[in-house]
């Protein structure tokens, strides 16, 4: 089987998004990419996740041609494929339609960082993307909707921001695999609610200082991270 490994990891985080309580019906996919092949790995359309298989797992090219897999991909395929070309450091990409996350996207309100959990994953809010144009929504729509994520991480950096809110859709997030890419997706709703539950509780809350909000990424990612153990090589 073409990419065995990743197409099992692929169903693995596939299905590890619906354990974890962020996939609403269908409203789902992850996919991986492996750089070296320039091949990525996707969850098919309309596919029963408890019925799904590592054969069943599609696998196409960057341009987006099926090139193992019977089945036809997610039809949110050419959104990742933007993903994967404009962010080069990234190794999987989850999407969901997350309860309090897509709230933030339908509200077009960025996410602003209001606590230390936000801060250990997100340095800086999550944003909203830029809207589509309507001749975009007509034409090729789910590539125009990763190109508007491109374009909004313009001046952001997407290895330190692993996630937007598609403006009236709903979140997008990714990591260096796809199951990082899921749990990226986990922690977005979580912070997407307790921001929701602060603001209800105190709408004039204040985002969290750039002083506390540095130090909690910072000892966790980068060349001065510090939490956890070391990686033993
Ligand atoms: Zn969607």
């Amino acid at each position: 089987m073409l990419l065995g490994n990743l197409r099992e990891e692929v169903l693995a985080a596939n299905l590890e998004l619906v354990r974890q309580g962020v996939v609403v019906s269908t409203f789902g996919n992850v996919s991986g990419i492996s750089r070296r092949d320039g091949l990525v790995a996707i969850k098919p359309s309309g596919v029963p996740y408890e019925k799904m298989t590592p054969v069943q797992i599609v696998v196409t090219d960057l341009a987006g041609k099926v090139v193992g897999g019977d089945l036809r991909p997610s039809s949110d395929l050419p959104t990742h494929l933007e993903l994967y070309r404009n962010f080069p450091n990234i190794g999987g990409v989850a999407h969901t339609h997350s309860e309090y996350a897509t709230a933030w996207a339908q509200a077009k309100l960025p996410i602003p960082c209001l606590g230390t959990t936000h801060a250990d994953y997100f340095h800086g809010p999550v944003p909203v993307s830029v809207e589509l144009s309507a001749d975009e929504i007509a034409g090729d729509y789910e590539r125009a909707t990763g190109k508007a994520i491109a374009l909004t991480f313009a001046a952001l950096d997407p290895d330190t921001i692993p996630a937007v809110l598609v403006a009236g859709h709903a979140p997008f997030a990714w990591g260096k695999d796809p199951a990082t890419a899921v749990h990226h997706s986990v922690m977005l709703e979580y912070v997407a609610r307790m921001a929701a539950h602060t603001l209800a509780l105190n709408p004039d809350a204040q985002p969290l200082s750039r002083a506390l909000h540095d130090r909690h990424f910072f000892r966790k990612h980068g060349a001065t991270a510090y939490y956890g153990q070391k990686a033993r090589d």
